[in-house]
């Protein structure tokens, strides 16, 4: 089998850990930049509005939006969200490392990730995750069905023998679920808040912790044994 994980709140725990201090000190760096608000209002204001936001970029958007910053405060704040200090720690989710250890001997593994290809590589190092475990580590800003696409085509799977593990179902499910892969829905970060009815139809099976997939891969397999 082929599995694609995307990684943040997938693999590494993003909304606990990182979100919280990114939005800390993008404020910081807006205000002292010259935009004129009050730091706790702010930051108050940003964690609410990011409770219903499917992603950190977006809510600072809607934040900026809201106080009809200048263009420029936009600018500035994006940069800062990606070039975060150096001191800042990265967790993985419970179990990540063993899992994934685990499953690389006897699948394929590959990280779809949206972002900023510099920061999305910084995070994996920091949280000690095994580049090697990975055939394939695609970082994009489009949509991810075309990775996943490229992939597949890359390694030789075809989308009956490949897994797709993510927390948003909009961006990490649907365009798997649309080319025929099997969709696993990690439910953490953003995908525990966001989950709406239709989501269900997207969605093959759902997890709470990364060692469930496991058993999700050995059953499939118990499965196709007995048909033959
Ligand atoms: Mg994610």
């Amino acid at each position: 089998m082929l599995i694609i994980f995307d990684l943040d709140d997938t693999l590494i725990d993003t909304s606990r850990y990182l979100t919280p201090i990114v939005f800390k000190n993008t404020i910081k760096e807006l205000i002292s930049n010259g935009l004129q608000i009050d730091e706790d209002w702010a930051i108050k204001t940003i964690f609410q509005i990011d409770k219903k936001s499917i992603s950190s970029k977006e809510s600072i958007k809607k934040f900026l939006s809201d106080i009809f910053a200048k263009k420029i405060f936009f600018d500035i704040a994006f940069k800062a969200m990606t070039s975060q200090k150096n001191e800042i720690k990265i967790f993985t989710l419970k179990n990540a490392k063993s899992t994934l250890r685990y499953l690389s001997k006897a699948h394929k593994l590959a990280i779809v990730t949206k972002g900023d290809v510099k920061f999305q590589f910084e995070k994996i190092k920091k949280a000690g995750i095994d580049t090697s475990l990975f055939s394939k580590i695609v970082v994009t800003k489009k949509s991810k069905q075309l990775e996943y696409k490229r992939i597949m085509k890359d390694l030789g799977y075809e989308s009956l023998d490949t897994f797709v593990c993510g927390d948003r179902v909009e961006y990490d499910l649907k365009p798997a679920k649309k080319i025929g892969c099997s969709t696993i829905h990690m439910k953490w970060g953003r995908g525990k808040k966001i989950f709406k009815n239709e989501d269900r139809k997207v969605v093959d099976y759902t997890i709470n912790s990364l060692e469930e997939i496991l058993k999700i891969l050995d059953t499939k397999i118990e499965v196709k044994n007995a048909g033959k």
